[in-house]
């Protein structure tokens, strides 16, 4: 089979900053339990690596109980999509030591939603409810409205004229082009911002742009991934001639009948490691 792979790959700078942030926890405090409160990034083979060095994750559903339990001075370390700030609140007053993991671009935004909400503007907030970086930004202030997704927004919460709009950093960027639309038919005076993170927006971009003579895409990346699933609804939305597969690692596409298939692409989520995306490389170079 002929294989390429969809530039970029790798990890974004986020996911760099974040598990250098964890290693480097790990280091400076020997004697210290170390844990990640939920997952550090996306990507479940990144997580369990962290836990052969001793860097354990608490669920999400468990951080509010667990973190109670933790003796004074163990490091706790603050994922890459961001976290609720009453969170951060209730463990400095626990005494934990705190290793901010959260990916720049994330707390740029938070900073400047903070800005428009100083200034008196209504702020809202393109996201998908439940992801935690959109969580993270809905805790920063009651003023905050969500465009959902999947669900809309409800325009009578809006009054102020010229809000601000901003987005979660993974978003599918062709969606959030229409929902911009959208948002100034309703309110022309909008203020809009489009954060897309350049690590997604080149990955998207990368799939839009595979030519025609590919008739497999794989997509690899954590289920858990927004911007690797936003990789994969692209590719279904614009590759039809093309069979699309969404696979974790390797162990996973050989359960998948790829007979017959002549030329693959594959693309990857900002979390997703080289190395899973090479096993995978090498094995279709096989076929
Ligand atoms: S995908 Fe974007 S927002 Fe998320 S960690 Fe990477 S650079 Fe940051």
């Amino acid at each position: 089979m002929k294989v390429e792979l969809v530039k970029p790959q790798g990890y974004c700078g986020g996911v760099v900053n974040a598990i250098k942030m964890a290693y480097l926890a790990r280091k400076e405090n020997p004697d210290q339990e170390v844990y990640v409160l939920g997952a550090l990034v996306h990507n479940q083979t990144v997580i369990d690596e962290l836990e052969k060095s001793n860097i354990h994750t608490i669920l999400e559903k468990d951080i509010n109980n667990k973190i109670e339990e933790l003796p004074k001075g163990t490091v706790v370390i603050f994922t890459a999509h961001g976290h609720d700030e009453k969170l951060e609140n209730r463990v400095k007053v626990l005494g934990l030591k705190i290793y901010d993991a959260t990916c720049p671009h994330v707390v740029a935004n938070a900073n400047k939603i903070k800005e428009e909400l100083k200034a008196g503007h209504q702020v809202i907030y393109i996201g998908q409810s439940g992801h935690k970086e959109t969580e993270a930004v809905l805790s920063i202030s009651k003023d905050i409205s969500l465009y959902d997704i999947k669900l809309l927004i409800n325009y009578y919460l809006i009054t102020d004229e010229s809000p601000f709009v901003i987005n979660q950093t993974t978003l599918n960027f062709l969606s959030l082009k229409d929902i911009h639309k959208d948002i100034l038919e309703h309110i022309p005076g909008a203020r809009i911002a489009d954060e897309i993170c350049v690590a997604s927006r080149k990955r998207q971009e990368a799939i839009l742009n595979i030519d025609n003579s590919f008739d497999l895409i794989i997509i690899v990346g954590d289920e858990s991934s927004s911007n690797t699933r936003k990789l994969f609804e692209i590719a279904v939305s614009s590759h039809p001639q093309a069979k699309i597969l969404f696979v974790h690692d390797l162990e996973a596409l050989r359960k998948e009948n790829i007979d017959g298939y002549k030329k693959a692409a594959i693309s990857s989520g900002a979390s997703t490691p080289s190395y899973v995306v090479d096993d995978i490389y090498n094995y279709l170079l096989s076929k």
